[in-house]
Order: C-alpha cells, then structure tokens, then sequence
C-alpha cells in the first residue's frame, strides 16, 4: 500500500517542532510496510493531489505569508476536502482552515473555510500543557502543548477534537479543543502532537487509507510502549 503526503510551507509554518507529525506519521507508515510519497509544497508551488495534508504553526508575520498563498488554493483545497482527504493543521495552520484570523495587529487574515470556524487575537497569550478527553480516539485522551493568543470559534457542523481536561484550548471559554469537520482536524497542540498521541497518528492514517482505496483499512498493532509511557506521564500536567 501507498500513501501520500504533503507538508504546507513547513518554512513558514513549523514552530514548536511541529515537523515531529511528519517523521511520526512517515515512520508509522514505513514500520507497516505502507510506502509513503512526500512532497513539501513551499510558496510558488502546485498544490497536487494527496491523500493526507500536514500544515505547523507559526507566528502572525509567516501566518501573513502562508494566508495569501493557501488562499489562492482554496478551491482546489475544498475538492480535496470533499474526497475526504485528510487534514491536520496545528495553532497558525488550524487558524487558516476557518473563515478568518483577525491578529491583535493588522489586517484580517483570510482563511481557506475548510471548517466553519473563526479566530481572533486575544489578550492573553495561552502557554502551558494541554489534556483534551476525546469521544472518537483509544485512549480517548490526547496530550500536548499550546501556546497562542488566536481564540478560535466552532460554528456550524464543526465539531471540536474534545473536551478541555487541563488547559485551554480553542478559546479559554468554552472548554473545546481543537476542530474537525469531515477529514479536516485542526488542534492548539505542539509538542509536537502525533509523536505523544500514537493512536491518533493511526487514526489519521487509517482515514488516508480508506481515502485512497475505498475501503476501512485496519493498521497493524506497533509496540508503542515508550509513546504511550510518554503519552501517561503528561495526562493532567498542568505545567
Ligand atoms: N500566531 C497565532 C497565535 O498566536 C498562532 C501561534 C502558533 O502557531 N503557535 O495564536
């Protein structure tokens, strides 16, 4: 089996080491023996056809740079939404799956409405770690670290990932985290994510799976001891 993946201006949009989702989701393909195309799509380039795309966070200046680009491609980024393609965009690059992200200073930054869902500058900068209570993972819970100011708005069908345990999550109010509608998942999470929360690198990927051939494809089992070890020990720590 093959998969394919595109990392999104990973030199504009990688903070907090949010390249650690592509070397967790890559290196969980090749243990199964599942080969993977990877393409980094820099500013400038053709944004082709993939099965899964990646998107990091950043700060407001390269969010800037990356919100004009990535909107020149909302249509096509929508197709690829509606084949189900799977998304996952972390704090600056969830930000731009909604409508809008309005920064403390300057103009509002368009986003690509992949998900109904709308961000403002707050101001208070959110830093700490994160535990989010999830009703679609096993375990059900997911854990990282946030660090923004943008407080993001669900509307419409958008569902978040889950329920705030020990953080803030999506806006310090309404005790979500993060947002999905379809395939498209967005999250406040650094650490980075996937390397800590296996079970949703393999959710990601059995949902690229299916996309590319059509039917539910059930990954193998790996030995996950030392992420989930990591995974436990970061459950409720707050700081
Ligand atoms: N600049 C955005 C904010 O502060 C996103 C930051 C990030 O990607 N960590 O909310």
């Amino acid at each position: 089996m093959e998969i394919s993946i595109a990392h999104l201006y990973p030199k504009l949009l990688n903070l907090y080491g949010d390249m650690g989702n592509i070397i967790t989701l890559k290196k969980r393909c090749e243990w199964r023996g599942i080969s993977v195309k990877f393409e980094e799509i820099g500013v400038g380039d053709k944004i082709n056809e993939h099965d899964l795309y990646f998107i990091g966070g950043g700060q407001d200046k390269q969010q800037q740079e990356v919100a004009s680009e990535l909107y020149s491609n909302k249509n096509f980024l929508t197709e690829e939404r509606d084949r189900g393609t799977v998304f996952l965009g972390i704090c600056g690059g969830y930000q731009l799956f909604g409508h809008y992200y309005q920064p403390f200073v300057g103009d509002k930054l368009l986003g690509i409405s992949l998900m109904d869902a709308y961000t403002v500058a707050g101001k208070k900068r959110f830093i700490g770690n994160v535990t989010v209570e999830t009703d679609f993972l096993t375990p059900q819970t997911l854990v990282g670290f946030e660090n923004h100011s943008g407080l993001t708005y669900l509307q419409g069908e958008t569902k978040p990932l889950g329920k705030i345990v020990v953080g803030n999550g999506n806006n310090g109010q309404d005790a979500f985290e993060g947002g999905r509608y379809k395939n498209v998942f967005g999250t406040y999470l650094h650490g980075s994510l996937l390397p800590k929360n296996p079970h949703f690198a393999d959710y990601l990927i059995e949902l690229a799976l299916e996309k590319r051939y059509g039917e539910k494809i059930k990954l193998s089992k790996l030995d996950d001891e030392i992420e989930l070890k990591t995974h436990n020990s970061l459950i409720g720590k707050a700081y």
